[in-house]
Formats: C-alpha cells, sequence, structure tokens
C-alpha cells in the first residue's frame, strides 16, 4: 500500500538547513495497522505529512497503492489525496461552528456528492464511532474523546485506504486514549490501513507493529508481539 525508499528531507532556515528525514525506507502492506515512535523533533510529522501529501521529500521515491507521488499537479494531488488519505489529527481541526454531522459530510461535499446522500453517509459514520445522538452538536459542546471520534467519522466518510493519524491521543487523557486506540484498532479490524504516529509507548502497544525513528533514520521496527486491546490496558 505504501512503499518509500531513500526518502530525504530538510527544512532550509536562512543560510542553515536541518536535515530531518536522513534515508528512511519502509513499507507498509494493506490492513496493517502501524505505529511511528519517536522523541519530540525526530521527524516523525514530517514522515506522515510527506506520506499524506501534504509536504514533498527532497530526495527518494513513494509510492502509494501504486502510483508515484512525485511531481503531480497540486490538482492531481489533491484528487489522490482525496481518494487514498484520511487524516486525525492531535487538536482534532473540526470546524467550530459547524454541527458534528456537518464536519463529517464536508469531505463528501468536495467530493461532489449530493446532500441527502452526503447527511446520510455521515450520519452512518458517526453511528459507527458511536455519536449519532450527538449529530446536532457543535464541537464545543463535545468532550476531548468526543470530538475525536467526530473527526475519526470525518476521516472515513470519504472512505480512504489509508488513515493518517498523527498524535491523535496527544490531547486526551488516558482512559479516552485507550478508548481511541480501541476505535482505531476496531476501523482496522476491518481491512483499512492505518498509521498512528505517538511518543506513548502504551500507544503503540496498541498497534501491532512499532517502527522507531531517531534522528532521522529507522532504528527498529518490530511487529508488536501482544496487542494491548481496551480489555486489557
Ligand atoms: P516530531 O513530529 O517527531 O516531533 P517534526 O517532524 O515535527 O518532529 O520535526 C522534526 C524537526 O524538524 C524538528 O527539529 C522541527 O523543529 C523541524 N521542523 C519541522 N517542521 C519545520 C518547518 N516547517 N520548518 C523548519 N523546521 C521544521
Ligand atoms: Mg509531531
Amino acid at each position: 500500500m505504501i512503499k518509500i525508499s531513500n526518502l530525504h528531507k530538510s527544512y532550509r532556515m536562512g543560510a542553515n538547513s536541518l536535515h530531518v528525514l536522513k534515508g528512511i525506507d519502509f513499507n507498509v502492506e494493506e490492513g496493517e495497522l502501524v505505529s511511528i515512535m519517536g522523541s519530540s523533533g525526530s521527524g516523525k510529522s514530517t514522515l506522515l505529512n510527506i506520506l499524506g501529501m501534504l509536504d514533498e521529500a527532497d530526495e527518494g521515491s513513494y509510492f502509494l497503492d501504486g502510483v508515484p507521488i512525485k511531481n503531480l499537479s497540486e490538482k492531481q494531488g489533491a484528487k489522490y489525496r482525496n481518494k487514498f488519505l484520511g487524516f486525525i489529527f492531535q487538536s482534532f481541526n473540526l470546524i467550530g461552528y459547524k454541527s458534528a454531522l456537518d464536519n463529517v459530510a464536508l469531505p463528501l461535499y468536495y467530493q461532489g456528492i449530493g446532500r441527502s446522500e452526503r447527511i446520510d453517509r455521515a450520519m452512518s459514520y458517526l453511528e459507527k464511532v458511536g455519536l449519532a445522538q450527538w449529530a446536532s452538536h457543535l464541537p464545543n459542546e463535545l468532550s476531548g474523546g468526543q470530538k475525536q471520534r467526530v473527526a475519526i467519522a470525518r476521516a472515513l466518510a470519504s472512505d480512504p485506504k489509508v488513515l493518517l493519524a498523527d498524535e491523535p491521543t496527544g490531547a486526551l487523557d488516558t482512559t479516552t486514549s485507550y478508548e481511541v486506540m480501541d476505535l482505531i484498532q476496531e476501523i482496522n479490524d476491518e481491512g483499512r490501513t492505518i498509521l498512528v504516529v505517538t511518543h506513548e509507548h502504551d500507544i503503540a502497544q496498541m498497534t501491532k507493529r512499532i517502527v522507531n525513528l531517531k534522528d532521522g533514520l529507522i532504528i527498529e521496527d518490530t511487529v508488536v508481539s501482544q496487542v494491548r486491546a481496551l480489555s486489557n490496558v
């Protein structure tokens, strides 16, 4: 599903340059649930943003579902991003003046789907994350965990092949974090490929594979032998 090789990325700041990714190679197969671990500043978000086509690498190759992601026009890039990828962020990134339902329906609007189908589909995803009764509520009427569930429903609404989550539990308390990871595990059980960036070990243990980043390189890539479930955290 994802194949990257020899990925490099530097940020230029005036005369200086910060080499953040120094030759990353890794593949993710369809249906995997992978965490990308590493301390703050190790390049996790940089890597995820490149995988999410929000940023471009300086060097190396990236294939997403067999499509080479390089030198795409803005329009092509946006098309692939909408078709292939769903995003979940630490800060939820919900639109404050729109209801939970309208937040979830928004990506469908951008896909040109008609209003009644948008509402139906958005509602079914809200049901899936257990928030059907909260459909008409605004984000500021929801708890952090509920907001993240809405964001997950929104990410699923366009039926992406891959979900990319950058510290999805970073703003949540421990219990709520585990509940959100439980939902992510459920979505993965249905076969969807998911990458989760985290710096928390217990969260990584709720994925099936941990990729460890340090100083811009993958230093470890291990299968989790006993994946933690909500019932035994
Ligand atoms: P992580 O997500 O692991 O905390 P990041 O990928 O956000 O790490 O950042 C890696 C390094 O790159 C950090 O030192 C950060 O300050 C720097 N960095 C990230 N984004 C930018 C940017 N847009 N411009 C300059 N430096 C950046
Ligand atoms: Mg980050």
